[in-house]
């Protein structure tokens, strides 16, 4: 396997101000904590990163407790100094459009800058959290809540690096017990073209359901992270070239998450599947790349019939998939079968969580390794998706979201 500690460096998705980064090695590196599952998420002023195996605490300035790190509650006008936004004084304009009550306005702080554009984002800082426009059509701009961690996790080696003096201590959290949340796990294949999918995520946002990444919610699964209210994952089997042409843009474009369980080497077979180079461009894009084996092996009869093959499928695609894209955790049983044995082998290669065709919405540990999902096509109008949400929804005999 690769090494954890290059992995967790070459990894997106971690605040990496050094301070910080250094309180990692701290506690012991990536050796004790895992590697980083979220962004940084500010709780009043105290930053919180969960890790695969932990969650790391770094109290702001309204803590008792001494620290020799530059106030991370500050790092929202430090940013915005650094990017020369002037702090503005005046309204909020659009940006006051996510404050459905004042108590979010409590948990962002006080404007620390005026909007400005960055990388993409139309953004306004706060002191302790950052709210970003999404921009829908000329016409239609959606203010979402964001994280100064999401500035983070795209720094450079040298912003990584600005600012960092003295060591940092930290106290480490025990996690929180584990819990059971709801989450339609949408299931996609082949994808015609951006318009009816892109209505469809629209659709679910505007009926108040929140994307998540599959990370934030395995991280949910195991007890380290809270999600927002309505979540609901996108997933891509299969590693069709088509989802780079036809979901790819509108996941960018409505900031989606996204995991895509690819088929390393299966373009071999020159039916329009991702290369190597394609899922490493998908990765890059910041989808999440998952492993659905070497073959699109059907595990159970195999793992009864060669069990070196089906631990090939299951491992060695990762190990191929990961010399060219880091963080591959989690993975698809082909065409949805799975049985103990199969299970048990998909753990055993370390991976952190499966996804079955088993529909539902419910997760919790004990599911792990079968999470249920909800299968969908992206040319369907948006009411059928719903159907069958709310379907999984009744399967799981818990209230559908939408
Ligand atoms: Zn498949």
């Amino acid at each position: 396997m690769p090494d954890r500690r290059s992995r967790w460096r070459e990894v997106s998705g971690i605040p990496v101000e050094a301070p910080f980064l250094r309180a990692v090695e701290a506690v012991g590196g990536p050796a004790v904590l895992g590697y980083p599952i979220t962004p940084g998420l500010f709780a009043g002023d105290a930053l919180h990163q969960y890790f695969n195996h932990g969650r790391l605490d770094a109290p702001g300035r309204s803590s008792a407790h001494q620290v020799g790190v530059p106030r991370l509650a500050d790092l929202g006008k430090a940013m915005a100094r650094a990017l020369q936004a002037p702090p503005a004084a005046g309204s909020d304009g659009p940006f006051a459009d996510p404050w459905i009550d004042e108590s979010r306005r409590d948990r962002a702080g006080p404007p620390a800058s005026a909007p400005f554009d960055w990388r993409g984002w139309r953004i306004r800082l706060y002191e302790r959290d950052l709210v970003r426009m999404l921009d829908r059509s000329p016409v239609d701009a959606r203010p979402t809540p964001g994280h100064l961690g999401d500035l983070f996790v795209t720094l450079d080696d040298t912003e990584r690096t600005r600012g960092a003096e003295g060591p940092a201590p930290v106290q480490r959290l025990t996690a929180d017990p584990p819990s059971e949340v709801q989450a339609p796990i949408l299931t996609y294949h082949r994808i015609a073209g951006p318009t009816a999918f892109q209505a469809q995520l629209e659709g679910l946002m505007d009926a108040g359901l929140s994307p998540v990444s599959f990370e934030h919610l395995v991280a949910a699964i195991e007890g380290w992270a809270e999600l927002p209210d309505r979540p609901f994952v996108v997933s891509f089997d299969d590693g069709w070239l088509d989802q780079i042409d036809g979901a790819l843009p509108v996941l960018q474009d409505l900031r989606v998450p996204a995991v895509f369980f690819v088929l390393p080497g299966f373009d071999r077979h020159g039916q329009g599947h991702m290369t190597l180079a394609d899922i490493q461009s998908v990765r890059a894009a910041g989808v999440t790349v998952g492993s659905h084996t070497i073959n699109h092996a059907n595990l159970p009869p195999l793992y009864r019939t060669n069990l070196g093959a089906a631990q090939a499928e299951v491992v060695e695609s990762r190990l191929w998939l990961e010399a060219d894209v880091a963080g591959v955790d989690y993975f698809a049983y082909p065409l949805g079968r799975f049985d103990p044995d199969v299970k048990a082998l998909v753990a055993a290669a370390e991976y952190r969580a499966a996804v079955s065709t088993v529909p539902g919405i419910l997760h919790n540990l004990e599911r792990l390794f079968e999470l249920r999902r909800v299968g969908v096509e992206a040319w369907w109008p948006l009411a059928d998706v719903v159907q069958k949400i709310r379907q999984a929804a009744a399967a799981d005999g818990v209230p559908s979201p939408v």
